[in-house]
């Protein structure tokens, strides 16, 4: 198999560091509270221009996780234009540490609203952002009314975005629980997009089509591992683990094996 770039999801503190220590190509995070409305913040004590310089020194790339309060697809404009605004932001801060991409939720409508309206949404708040980096829609697992949760709802965004630069990445754990059989991923997502930008490479710890968002460690969640590598390799893309801290170093193991 070919080889492919291996990274993880590290906490704000001393990343790089941790990139090092774990062995890793790359790296995401998040620039400021997950949780949070607040600005951008660089996890750095220098700011933007020590982070960038300390991740080129040691060979380290760098993937940004936008907040995940963003839903630039909802029909609420309290959330909706905070929503811009904040992905904007951490679009700049992730140009601004020379990042590779930002990674944003497709976000979701609410049952009352026509499901078209969020993938509208999404093409206006693509045509009104600046891409300084490249911007790639990850796939959800739950809810009735996401936007990139299941194949439909992903070719319908599609339809609306398509023509724009924004790319795709794939969750495994999210297409799992939310209802992608995982030995079909890959060529799924592929036959829509027509891309894969990025794979963060999570198990699950629920059922298929289950919609719950637990990711689990690769050999213990309920996705086959077999498959999982089988998956990774059809979408033929940079990994990122988001699996739990305590044995991703294992996780870690098997992707360089298999790879
Ligand atoms: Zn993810």
């Amino acid at each position: 198999m070919s080889k492919l770039a291996i990274g993880a999801h590290v906490g704000q503190e001393n990343p790089i560091e941790q990139a090092i220590s774990l062995g890793l190509d790359h790296i995401q995070l998040f620039v400021g509270d997950p949780q949070g409305w607040k600005a951008s913040v660089i996890p750095h004590p220098e700011g933007a221009e020590g982070l960038k310089a300390q991740a080129e020194a040691a060979g380290i790339g760098i993937y940004v996780h936008a907040r995940y309060l963003i839903n630039v697809a909802t029909s609420n404009n309290k959330v909706r234009i905070p929503s811009r605004k904040m992905l904007q932001s951490d679009v700049d801060a992730a140009a601004s540490i020379g990042a590779k991409g930002v990674i944003v939720h497709g976000g979701h409508v609410t049952a009352d609203d026509d499901a078209q309206l969020g993938f509208d949404n999404w093409a206006k708040a693509l045509a009104q952002l600046d891409m300084k980096v490249p911007v790639f829609i990850e796939n959800t697992a739950g809810g009735q009314h996401a936007m990139a949760r299941r194949a439909d709802a992903i070719k319908k965004l599609w339809d609306a975005v398509g023509d724009t630069e924004v790319g795709f990445c794939l969750d495994t754990c999210h297409a799992h629980a939310g209802g992608i059989p995982i030995e079909s991923a890959a060529e799924t997502i592929l036959g829509i997009t027509g891309r894969i930008d990025l794979v963060h490479c999570n198990n699950s710890r629920d059922e298929f089509d289950s919609g719950a968002d637990r990711h689990a460690n690769l050999a213990v969640g309920k996705i086959d591992m077999d498959a999982l590598i089988a998956c990774l390799a059809k979408a033929n893309a940079p990994i990122v683990l988001e699996t739990p801290h305590d044995a991703v170093a294992d996780d870690i193991t098997a992707l360089r094996s298999a790879f």
